[in-house]
């Protein structure tokens, strides 16, 4: 498969940027409400450790505003500020944080959201413009009779185009539905019409498993279109887990190469170790190592090595005894029971060697070139990438009045 990415245009929130040729962030939200001072920021901290890049907390009141002073401070990551209903939150919120979320349905009258605009645009911010299958504007609903992709779409573009119309470009978008082929459809058919960085997101996806394979449904088929610049996988779950979930997603489509990528065999009648405990631990005790580098546990020495090829290094089970092996190669026999310690320190030392490595030449986890993936073909003309893409027809929103 070969991705090439949208061109959109850049933003920057805090210190990341988004969209053109930056990475594909992943962020998160946490979940105390922010008057909780000590709550929301030791989520942060573990968000942060898991290699969060955004964070958004919902500012639902005063005192969720008057909070951020005492949060922002601590975080070492760009602060976004939830806000719905009440744009006087987000003026306040403005002067803290690195980006302001408001929902064009139901922020209320326009000139509330000059107002928000003012204050971004005094305090040098970009906005994200959240749209959302659940509260869309009452005009759309009539029209469409209920929310589907072309409401949301529109709602999005209409927003977009109003915030022009006043000189506001400093915005990225998102048109968020639970309903998986909704939010594929929207956000297809605003990508057709508008260059501004996209966060995509299905929205409510679900507990822990359930939503991870919503979320990597919908996210991966947009991703490998090409489609989304940022991305959140909304869990009913630690948020912990989201960042896991979106860097795998991003991992699995070779869009990130951030961290330990844990290969694990099904295991077999031929399994000498416990290759399912092995998987799990290593996967927490290694979630602190940003180096990409692929590892594999086997559960046996019959296709061991062979199988693990296409891993940096591994371990395959024996009886007593499994074996250690780097790029195909056998290093060495260790005793059974020391296996998955002496795994864990060689990938610490081999993380350490490649990460110096990558800084002498100036490389981060995505050595990708703009707009393309490492696999992608170059394409002679526009047709060519149509076809190499698969894009499907999707009904045009009407022109802009
Ligand atoms: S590596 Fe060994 S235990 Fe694992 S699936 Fe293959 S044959 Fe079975």
């Amino acid at each position: 498969m070969y991705i090439t990415r949208r061109k959109t245009r850049q933003i920057q929130v805090g210190n990341v940027k988004i969209g053109g040729d930056a990475p594909i962030s992943v962020q998160s939200m946490t979940i105390p409400h922010p008057s909780d001072v000590k709550a929301t920021l030791e989520q942060i901290q573990q968000l942060e450790q898991a290699g969060c890049e955004l964070i958004r907390v919902a500012v639902p009141d005063q005192d969720a505003v008057a909070a951020l002073p005492k949060i922002k401070p601590h975080m070492t990551v760009p602060l976004i500020a939830d806000i719905h209903f009440d744009h006087r939150l987000a003026l306040k919120a403005a002067e803290v944080v690195d980006c302001v979320r408001i929902n064009p349905g139901n922020i209320g009258p326009w000139w509330k959201t000059e107002e928000v605009i003012k204050a971004v645009n005094d305090n040098g911010i970009p906005l994200r413009v959240g749209v959302n299958g659940g509260s869309l504007e009452k005009p759309l609903l009539e029209k469409y009779g209920y929310p589907t992709a072309e409401a949301l779409a529109e709602s999005a573009l209409n927003a977009v185009h109003a915030l022009e119309d006043v000189g506001f470009t400093n915005m990225k978008v998102s048109l968020k539905a639970s309903d998986v082929h909704m939010a594929i459809d929207a956000y297809w058919l605003f990508a057709q019409q508008s260059n501004y960085p996209l966060h995509i997101g299905i929205t409510e996806a679900g507990t822990a498993m359930t939503g991870a394979i919503k979320s990597s449904m919908g996210l991966g088929w947009l991703l490998s279109q090409g489609i989304g610049d940022t991305m959140r996988v909304s869990l009913a779950a630690d948020p912990v887990e989201e960042v896991k979930v979106g860097f795998e997603i991003l991992k699995s489509l070779e869009l990130r190469h951030r961290g330990v990528n844990v290969i694990a065999c099904p295991t077999c009648g031929r399994v000498e170790i416990d290759v399912v405990r092995m998987a799990n631990e290593l996967e927490n005790r290694l979630g602190h190592v940003k180096t990409p580098l692929t590892v594999s546990v086997l559960g046996c020495v019959v296709n061991g090595i062979g199988e693990g090829k296409e891993a940096d290094i591994g371990i395959a089970g024996g009886q007593g005894s499994g074996i250690l092996f780097k790029k195909g190669k056998l290093v060495r026999k260790v005793p059974s029971e020391e296996l998955i310690d002496v795994l864990i320190q060689e990938v610490e030392v081999m993380a350490q060697e490649k990460e110096a490595e990558l800084a002498s030449t100036g490389q981060s986890d995505v050595a990708l070139p703009a707009f393309q993936s490492s696999q992608s073909p170059s394409f002679n003309n526009s047709d060519d990438e149509e076809k190499m893409i698969g894009r499907k027809e999707i009904p045009v929103l009407p022109a802009r009045s």
